[in-house]
């Protein structure tokens, strides 16, 4: 499963240490984790929130 890799504890987006991480789905399909800084940009990137 590519849920470990993007397991890590590291912003899907910027690649930055996560404080508050928030689940969202990527385009293929596998679940990302995404900084509170990044969330607007995962949100226009369409991508759906777990
Ligand atoms: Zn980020």
């Amino acid at each position: 499963m590519f849920t470990r890799f993007f397991g890590k504890r590291k912003c899907f987006i910027c690649k930055k240490k996560l404080i508050n991480p928030s689940k969202y789905i990527n385009d293929a399909g596998a679940s990302v984790k995404v900084c509170q800084k990044c969330v607007p940009y995962a949100e226009r990137r369409a991508l759906r929130k777990i």
